[in-house]
């Protein structure tokens, strides 16, 4: 079969790794290559459906059961920590998606600026904890970064034709998450599954309690920073419930361009792969006389703490994006095995950042030291 798009996905076992590779099935992409944790299970199914060369898988024991189940295949298996990175030498895909989740898709980000010539990104952590060096590193290897997050993929989406002009502010949708117009108080006691509610998205554990907290708009806001090289307060956050209108964009004119679609992920994967071009997509269409009201409100900072820490992060820059986003790692870790409650991540974040000495323009050392240290303070402030 001659194959249009050859396509890498790391964090294939994934929220957005499956729908990457549900893409890949529909639109015909060969996947040169996988790379996963520690989801073995699905991890070989994968193999057997898309008989990719190679696959990296980070948990040592899992690869090494995986490198049995899967010995009668032609897929080569890489194990350990630096599995991904390792595997990356080899590959010359068109577009590597990094759907991995948390800090840890921070190297194999950089290792695939290096080979590939275009990186779908979802990994948000990699762009908040080092965009500096990420956005300077593609410039300089000429990789395109196009986002897989879908505010990020929207405003992309809407900056087309438009590139250069001047832009008055970026409009970030915000669904508001499940505990929108509850207070701080009334969030004391929500439990794990409360916050894994989220009303219009499912996603993986670690970004649906940020939904829950508003840490994932904070998050956001850095990202949109880096990716579309604008200052903080050029960027709004609105909230808006039904998350329909996936971001916009406002010119010095007034006009607003914005992207709508339904609540799908493999709408803004596809275009990360088949951008400049649009092809045919599994996702439904959005059905106009059934969607009702779009409704819009400002965030509510004083319940929601973290969005305005991430705010003031975003001012300062530095180390201080990386801190928070370590320190929010490790608290939302501590959270799902119900150690904390809910609104101690957002008191162990805060305290973190607000005792940190900020560090400008850090190198990538600074940045991993920091992301180990941020995580050990945390463990230390609930021992
Ligand atoms: P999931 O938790 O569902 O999936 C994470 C994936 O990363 C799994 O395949 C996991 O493997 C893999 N992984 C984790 N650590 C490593 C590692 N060290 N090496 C290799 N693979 C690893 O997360 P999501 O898919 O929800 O999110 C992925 C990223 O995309 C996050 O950065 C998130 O913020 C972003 N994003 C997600 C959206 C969504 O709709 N889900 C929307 C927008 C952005 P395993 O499970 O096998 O251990
Ligand atoms: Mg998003």
């Amino acid at each position: 079969m001659n194959y249009e798009k050859h396509i890498t996905v790391l964090g294939s076992t994934g929220s957005i790794g499956t729908q990457a590779l549900d893409m890949a099935s529909f639109s015909d992409y060969q996947v040169d290559a996988l790379a996963f944790g520690s989801n073995i299970r699905l991890g070989e199914e994968q193999i057997r459906k898309f008989k990719p060369k190679y696959v990296a898988v980070s948990h040592e024991t899992s690869a090494k059961d995986l490198k049995i189940a899967v010995a009668d295949t032609n897929t080569k298996v890489f194990s350990g920590k630096d599995a991904v990175c390792e595997m990356l030498e080899y590959l010359h895909s068109d577009v590597c998606i990094n759907a991995i989740s948390g800090f840890n898709g921070l190297r194999p980000t950089l290792s695939a600026i290096e080979k590939f010539p275009r990186i779908g990104l979802a990994n948000k952590e990699t762009i908040v904890a080092a965009g500096e060096i990420v956005m300077q590193k593609a410039k300089e290897k000429a990789c395109e970064i196009i986002p897989v997050d879908s505010e990020h993929s929207a405003i992309f989406q809407c900056l087309e034709g438009n590139r250069g002009k001047t832009i008055r502010r970026i409009l970030l949708t915000c669904s508001g998450g499940p505990f929108f117009s509850k207070t701080l108080e009334q969030m004391q006691n929500v439990t794990v599954a409360d916050a894994l509610g989220h009303p219009t998205w499912r996603m993986g554990a670690k970004i649906t309690i940020d939904s829950a907290t508003l840490m994932n708009k904070g998050l956001e806001l850095i990202e949109a920073m880096h990716l579309f090289a604008v200052s903080p307060e050029k960027i709004e956050i609105i909230i808006h419930r039904e998350s329909i209108i996936h971001s916009m964009v406002e010119y010095n004119d007034r006009a607003v361009i914005a992207q709508l679609g339904v609540s799908d992920m493999r709408l803004p994967i596809q275009y990360a792969v088949t951008y400049p071009e649009r092809e045919i997509s599994p996702c439904e269409p959005l059905d106009f006389t059934k969607l009702g009201k779009l409704t819009f409100f400002s965030p509510d900072r004083p319940n929601f703490p973290l969005l305005s820490l991430a705010e003031n992060v975003a001012a300062k820059g530095g180390i201080l994006p990386c801190v928070m986003n370590a320190a929010n790692e490790e608290a939302v870790g501590l959270f799902l095995q119900e150690k904390i409650r809910f609104t101690e991540i957002s008191d162990l974040v805060s305290e973190t950042v607000n005792g940190y000495i900020n560090i400008d323009h850090p190198t990538l050392a600074e940045i991993e030291t920091a992301n180990i240290s941020a995580r050990k303070l945390v463990r230390n402030k609930i021992i």
